[in-house]
């Protein structure tokens, strides 16, 4: 269509990518703003153990409060974070807060509780290993290092210098656990699995929300369970919002479930509620013992 236009194809098409790039800045320059002012917040969405329906994990995820547009998901910014170099200060912050929240929890309503935080690439150093900062940071929080695990992505670990290696074995060596998030969804080496000391499967939500009867999504869903099994992890199924998802991943034998079905991701007070909901019922559950 630019084409036809002939001369004026210029004028159809540069306003736009202008545009496109001013936007782009603009948003820049409002994320840094962002990270300088801490215009973020954490929501939680619970892990549910499978076998029991029980709560005593979550995924931190972050969000953008923006001043103007409110409140802002990650799928809007965690690319450009990457991009420019923010993502560091942020996935600091993600971290600090997410421990906070955790020391609370696991004081208060589950003892043995555990918070997920994502790790993308561009936050770890390519030929230095950068584990000692949020391992000191657990330490001095009293915390242990199982109260934690990174969702990384197949990604990282096709590409894995001998730095990231170093890295995730620091991470482990201090309690922490690693798990495989969006599996299936990469490049899907398998080789990794035998070369790394993982803990988790997150099996991506596009095998999830497509289980049915004869489909193929529950061969492989069954396939990577009875895998990560036979190598010693346990699986959680993203993405799960319906009852028939669930049962379908019960009958299979998955460890943990996330999803809307149960919980969307909660700021940490109505987070929190669930918690202290599910402990209640346990505790309750004791006492007629
Ligand atoms: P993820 O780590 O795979 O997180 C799961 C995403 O699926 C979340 O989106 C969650 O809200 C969404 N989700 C959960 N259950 C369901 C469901 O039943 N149905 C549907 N349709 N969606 C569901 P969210 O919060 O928008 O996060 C998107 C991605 O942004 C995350 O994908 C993760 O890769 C990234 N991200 C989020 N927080 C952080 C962070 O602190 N650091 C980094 N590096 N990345 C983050
Ligand atoms: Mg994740
Ligand atoms: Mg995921
Ligand atoms: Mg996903």
């Amino acid at each position: 269509a630019a084409r036809q236009q002939g001369g004026n194809q210029y004028s159809f098409f540069t306003p736009s990518l202008q545009e496109a790039a001013q936007q782009k800045l603009q948003l820049t320059r409002e994320l840094r703003a962002a990270v300088a002012g801490q215009q973020f917040c954490l929501h939680f969405q619970p892990i549910v153990e499978l076998g029991t329906g029980r709560v005593c994990k979550a995924e931190a995820l972050v969000r953008w409060q923006h001043p103007e547009r409110g409140l802002v998901g990650p799928g809007e910014f965690i690319a450009l974070a990457e991009e420019n170099r923010l993502i560091g200060e942020i996935g600091d912050w993600v971290f600090k807060e997410a421990a906070r929240w955790t020391l609370r929890w696991r004081e208060t309503y589950c003892p043995q509780f555990q918070v997920s935080v994502n790790k993308s690439p561009a936050q770890f150093g390519r030929t230095q290993n950068h584990a000692a900062g949020w391992i000191a940071h657990l330490r001095q929080l009293g915390l242990p290092g199982r109260a934690v695990a990174l969702e990384i992505t197949e990604g990282l670990l096709l590409n894995a210098t001998p730095a990231i290696g170093d890295c995730l074995r620091s991470y482990r060596e201090a309690g922490m656990q690693v798990a495989i998030d969006d599996f299936g969804t990469g490049y899907s080496s398998l080789s990794y699995l035998k070369n790394l000391e993982l803990d988790y499967l997150k099996i991506d939500r596009s095998f999830t929300s497509n289980l049915a009867p004869g489909a193929s999504e529950l061969a492989l869903c069954e396939a990577i369970v009875v895998m990560a099994h036979k190598l010693g992890l346990k699986v959680v199924a993203e993405g799960i919002e319906t009852a028939q998802q669930r049962d379908l991943l019960v009958a299979m034998g998955c460890d943990y479930g996330q999803g809307y079905l149960f919980s969307r991701p909660l700021a940490p007070e109505a987070f929190e509620h669930t918690l202290m909901s599910t402990h209640h019922r346990e505790a309750g559950a004791e006492m007629k013992k």
